[in-house]
């Protein structure tokens, strides 16, 4: 679905559908460029990198392999609880890998040093990360981010993988949502 199947529910949109399309593409160039004949192994963070790392490997003009983790983080509302757990963990062994971590958004950072902690203990051959979104708060936690989609304003946005109490990862444009729908 679009923003205009679902009106009553946004606020305002952010990014549209052709803006994110665009912006994956660019950044599928530069990972082409980055990890040339290295076959890098793309982890994505489940549920919310499923369109991103959907569009950007198809982008890409190169090989990679996909695995996928998942990790706690906001439960159903919209703060931080600050506790990360591993829900799922890679099916593959990176000991030696070019991997690549595939976020939908970086917000206080948390889940991500978490991740790139565990990650990197695992003796991977690199390890970087892309996020589609990031946020202000982003910049002051200890987090190198190589590749990012957007930067965005410190507000809640649903859309493009982004969930509200599990709604709306399929809408396609990125959005605030109407202040009725979290009451
Ligand atoms: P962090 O640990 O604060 O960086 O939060 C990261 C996780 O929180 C993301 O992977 C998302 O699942 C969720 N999150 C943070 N901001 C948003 C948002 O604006 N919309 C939807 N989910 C969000
Ligand atoms: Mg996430």
């Amino acid at each position: 679905m679009d923003a205009s199947d679902i009106e009553g529910d946004l606020a305002h949109v952010l990014l549209t559908e052709e803006q994110v399309r665009q912006r994956v593409a660019e950044l599928a160039r530069q990972i082409d460029s980055h990890y040339a004949g290295k076959d890098p192994l793309m982890v994505g963070v489940l549920n919310g990198a499923m369109m991103v790392m959907s569009d950007l490997t198809r982008a890409m003009k190169s090989h990679c392999s996909v695995d996928w983790m998942a990790i706690s983080s906001y439960g159903s509302g919209t703060k931080s609880s600050g506790v990360v757990r591993i829900l799922k963990d890679l099916t593959a062994d990176i000991n030696g890998r070019d991997v690549l971590i595939v976020e939908d958004i970086v917000d206080t950072g948390l889940t991500l040093s978490y991740l790139v902690q565990n990650l990197q203990s695992r003796g991977p051959t690199s390890l970087e990360v892309l996020t589609m979104f990031r946020k202000p708060d982003a910049m002051t936690a200890n987090v190198a981010v190589k590749y990012v989609g957007f930067d965005i304003p410190n507000e809640f946005v649903v859309g493009y993988g982004l969930d509200y109490a599990g709604r709306y990862r399929n809408l396609t444009d990125v959005a605030t949502l109407a202040p009725h729908i979290y009451e």
